[in-house]
């Protein structure tokens, strides 16, 4: 029987896998389908982590990680999980495998991943002039011209907080109408440094070993024309990873709010008693390391403070 056991390594995962271990946890198994890390991998830069002097890529910034918590005793089991379901007290992990192991508790930390959009380039500028977080990257457009792609909330504030260091913003949308929050799109009209550019698409990014510009045309008109930017910026969507606690009968193992996140207290404990959720799968999540990190190790130590409970 695993005492604890944690779905998703990236940065909540093993956040969580260094707290329970070394609070004295033993069988602490941590479930992750591929390399342990997260979405942060992905990345060539990353420098808003507090006390990380350099900026590091994703794969550096992460290895150390999981070496600590090894070192604790954490063990990797390198499988998806299919399922999460409650068994009793206990829950039942259906492996891809076809296994099923149980656990007295589980911290669900299978993070998400935001959408690409297709666009021509995005594959070849990915990381180099073209990503999926303003908090993360905006600094390094800093009096620089970019474009937000996107007609949502999230575009909508992404474009806002990018005009806080970049020259010049556009946003770009295929309609007329935003998908927003009212009070988010009058900010947007009334910020100058956002020039809206609807109804059009983007054909294309262009540039060499980084972004130059972006070729977009105009639904209506069809006229194209070429846009200057350093960066391009893409809010299309987000899937969240929960399809772990989706049931045999479609439902949702515990709570989940309208957007798909999990829904958390402040120790990340969901409706269901033993069961917590931690990262970028829960409501309100900021979308960063520093805060998936913070939530695995409030996680982990309210599943130890669970399982003595239940002793
Ligand atoms: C390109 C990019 C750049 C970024 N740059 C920054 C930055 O500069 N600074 C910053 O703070 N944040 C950055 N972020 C955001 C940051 O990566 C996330 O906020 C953070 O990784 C979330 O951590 P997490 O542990 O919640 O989830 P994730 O990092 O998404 O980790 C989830 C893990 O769960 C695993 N998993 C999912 N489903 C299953 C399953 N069924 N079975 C087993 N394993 C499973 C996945 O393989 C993954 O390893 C960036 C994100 C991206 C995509």
């Amino acid at each position: 029987m695993i005492s604890l056991a944690i779905i998703g390594g990236g940065p909540a995962g093993l956040s969580a896998g260094l707290y329970a271990t070394r609070g004295g946890i033993k069988d602490v198994v941590l479930f992750e389908r591929g390399m342990p890390g997260g979405q942060i991998i992905n990345s060539s830069e990353i420098e808003n982590y507090p006390g990380v002097k350099e900026v590091v890529s994703g794969i550096d910034f992460m290895e150390p990680w999981q070496e600590q918590c090894f070192r604790f005793g954490l063990i990797h089991n390198m499988n998806e999980v299919i399922r999460v379901s409650k068994n009793g007290k206990y829950f039942d992990i259906l492996l891809a495998d076809g296994k099923i192991e149980q656990a007295k508790s589980v911290i669900v930390c299978t993070g998400g991943t935001p959408r690409r959009s297709g666009i021509k380039g995005e594959t070849e500028f990915w990381g180099k002039g073209v990503s999926v977080c303003a908090t993360c990257d905006g600094f390094f457009y800093k009096n620089k011209d970019v474009a937000v792609l996107g007609g949502g909330d999230t575009a909508l504030e992404e474009a806002i907080y990018l005009t806080r260091m970049c020259n010049k913003v556009y946003l770009i949308h295929r309609r007329n109408e935003f998908r927003a929050a009212p009070i988010t799109i009058e900010h947007v009209k009334n910020n100058p440094k956002i020039e809206v550019v609807t109804p059009n698409i983007i054909d294309e990014i262009i540039g060499s070993n980084s972004v130059n510009a972006i070729k977009v045309t105009n639904i209506d008109t069809k006229e194209s024309k070429d846009i200057k930017v350093d960066g391009l910026f893409v809010f299309v969507g987000y899937d969240v990873n929960t399809s772990v606690l989706m049931q045999e009968n479609n439902q949702p193992l515990c709570d989940l709010t309208s957007s798909g996140h999990v829904k958390v207290d402040l120790n990340m404990k969901t409706s269901i008693e033993g069961l917590f959720a931690a990262g970028d799968l829960r409501e309100s999540a900021l979308k960063q390391v520093v805060i998936a990190a913070g939530d695995g190790a409030v996680a982990a130590l309210n599943a130890i403070e669970y399982l003595e409970s239940t002793k």
